[in-house]
């Protein structure tokens, strides 16, 4: 049986504590000694502040493999065998939910579930399948983050409003989780939380101000300027997707608009179009293993996805001048000169030298990865992040 404890943020919100959780997670194992030596802290306050991050699960102790000088000193490390945080990310045709060490280090057991019709199945699902990777043995879960799309409202923990998955506008799933598996839950806009993928354990480490522009159902933005991520009033501010991208005769969106960005440059429009021409509907993955494996020709329809997603590209350069701007995108696996062709196109149509400032890159992370990044950043409070 697992054991399940809920960790209250406030508890490790004691500076201390948090400077011995930022140093580890910046260094990675090290001694009280060494945490001491980095922190300036002396050995009795650190010793303090590690028995109490021991005592609610965020740390372990590894014993050091012994030497010819003896045994040397046990090293402290985030905890990642004896506690786990869960992700899951919510998206239009399924869902994802992994766990994970508070290292950020993903277990092997990636589940996958079609996301349910409406929302007390959605919550049913996702309980399963959390409660299944919460028996683990011996470890115990502090914690679960939830990615929506959509817009979210931070303020009050709910989704406002989600062209892609309608059923959860209004609804709080990481409330409404926390309620039924009794451990910490929070919620995060899911290009946000692709944000926090790429700079916690991706390819923006280290980076104050990046984009990150996200190719999915819909299409999503994300922006990072001067290490803050920029939500608006409430948090509903990088709607890329809902930009006019066709002004006249454009198709009909979730939004209820026409010619939304997104209805001609996401995985979604590419889906439609290549309905249209089989004449069946087939969704994304069925439309990246028949245009891979070309049994379907579908050149054209990719070469108009990508001409607008440049549009999209241009956009966010123009508007927030970043140093990386990240591409989230499956459309990529299809062909990989397609990025190529993106980036051409985006610099024919940015300013140059905003275009020239900026290295454009397809991103690593993943949803249910940011998941787990923001899960783990709210329980040991360890950076600063407005939304989290
Ligand atoms: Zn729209």
């Amino acid at each position: 049986m697992s054991a399940i404890t809920t960790i209250r943020p406030a508890l490790v919100g004691k500076l201390n504590e948090r400077q011995v959780l930022r140093i580890l997670q910046s260094h990675g194992p090290l001694s009280r000694a060494e945490v001491a030596r980095e922190s300036g802290l002396s050995p009795p306050t650190i010793s303090k502040a590690v028995a109490a991050l021991l005592k609610v699960g965020l740390l372990e102790e590894a014993d050091a493999p012994e030497t010819a000088r003896g045994r040397p000193a046990p090293k402290l490390r985030l905890a990642s065998t004896s506690s786990q945080v869960l992700g899951v990310a919510i998206d239009g045709g399924h869902c994802e939910i992994v766990s994970a060490g508070l290292d950020g280090e993903p277990h092997a057991d990636l589940a996958t579930v079609p996301t349910p019709a409406n929302y007390p199945e959605l919550l049913d699902a996702l309980e399963a399948k959390a409660r299944a990777m919460m028996t683990r043995s011996g470890v115990t879960t502090l914690g679960l983050g939830v990615s929506l799309p959509g817009l979210v409202d931070y303020r009050k923990g709910c989704g406002v409003l989600s062209p892609n998955v309608p059923m959860t506008n209004s609804r709080r799933p990481a409330a409404d989780l926390a309620e039924r598996l009794g451990v910490e839950c929070i919620l995060l806009q899911e290009s946000h939380a692709l944000c926090l993928a790429e700079r916690q354990y991706g390819l923006a480490r280290g980076l104050d101000d990046f984009a990150m522009l996200d190719i999915g159902t819909g299409v999503g933005l994300g922006a990072m300027s001067s290490g803050r991520l920029l939500t608006g009033h409430s948090g509903l501010a990088g709607e890329i997707g809902h930009l006019t991208a066709v002004a006249e005769g454009g198709r009909l969106c979730g939004c209820g608009n026409r010619g939304c960005l997104e209805t001609v440059a996401s995985d979604s429009a590419l889906a439609q179009r290549a309905s249209e021409k089989l004449g069946r509907r087939v969704d994304v993955d069925e439309v990246i293993d028949l245009a891979t494996t070309g049994r379907v020709d579908l050149r054209a329809e990719l070469q108009e996805a990508v001409r607008y997603l440049a549009v999209g590209v241009a956009a966010v350069i123009n508007l927030f001048n970043p140093s990386t701007l990240f591409i989230h995108s499956r459309l990529f696996e299809i062909e990989a000169g397609l990025f190529d062709v993106v980036v051409r196109s985006a610099g024919a149509r940015s300013l140059p030298p905003s275009f020239a400032d900026c290295r454009i890159v397809r991103a690593k992370g993943s949803k249910r990865q940011g998941a787990v990044a923001g899960i783990i950043q709210h329980l040991t409070n360890a950076v600063a992040l407005d939304v989290i």
